[in-house]
């Protein structure tokens, strides 16, 4: 079943991609095994998928020391200071996709300086593009002034672009519109060679593909529902 469900999600992307001419190669899918056991993740792991996604750090940690090491994790969470030692410490975290506050990318800064971390960590910046109270995420118009800052004073943070959670339905399309629009406004002010854009889920990846995501997070589709669903 898993194996199968992402067999399909590979050609919705795939055609998705060649439908809007881009190369599906450069769209990376992000399997979100957030709540699901290691059985379920060996699973698509076996059937060749390596980025994975999480957004409980604790549980992050334990997979990740339980599950094999070529696997790419990518920590799609909320991040509190007191958890971003812990985060540190996973040799094969991949990107850090929430980044959302200065404080959170100088916690990030001083605490890989303090394990002496020779390697940068790879960040997107988490933008709000929905303006909704309960979703996290800088607001659109801080978000240059964030990006500035991780390119000035963290040093040990690699910035690799922009991610959102927009919203489902019709209107969802109007988000990842606004999240390309601020990506503009940031590459006026910092120079990037590759510039990623996190969007799309389960229910609008291939829209998210024709906005120009280049990074889809998709759970459900693959593994099925959640009996336990986000905190929050
Ligand atoms: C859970 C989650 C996803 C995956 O959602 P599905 O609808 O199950 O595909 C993607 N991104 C984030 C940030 C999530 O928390």
């Amino acid at each position: 079943m898993i194996s199968e469900n992402l067999t399909n999600v590979l050609s919705k992307l795939k055609r998705t991609a060649i439908e809007v001419s881009r190369l599906p190669e450069s769209i990376r899918l992000v399997a979100v095994s957030k709540t699901k056991p290691n059985e379920d993740i060996l699973m698509a792991y076996n059937a060749g998928q390596r980025y994975f996604g999480e957004n409980y750090v604790q549980e992050l940690v334990k997979k990740s020391k339980e599950l094999p090491k070529d696997i790419k994790w990518h920590y799609i969470g909320s991040i509190q200071s007191g958890k971003v030692k812990d985060l540190c410490l996973i040799e094969n975290l991949s990107l850090v996709e929430t980044i959302d506050s200065i404080k959170i990318a100088d916690a990030f800064q001083k605490r890989l300086t303090l394990l002496e971390r020779k390697e940068k960590l790879n960040v997107l910046v988490q933008v709000n593009t929905s303006a909704e109270d309960n979703k996290s995420g800088v607001e659109p118009d801080n978000c240059v002034e964030l990006v500035e800052h991780v390119f000035n004073n963290c040093p040990l943070l690699s910035f690799k672009g922009l991610m959102t959670i927009g919203k489902f339905g019709e209107e969802g399309k109007k988000y990842f519109k606004k999240l390309s629009e601020v990506k503009l406004k940031v590459i006026e002010k910092v120079k990037c060679e590759e510039f990623e854009l996190s969007m799309g889920m389960s229910n609008d990846f291939e829209d998210a593909i024709r906005e120009g995501s280049t990074n889809i997070r998709v759970g459900s589709t693959i593994f099925g529902v959640r009996e336990r669903e986000e905190k929050k």
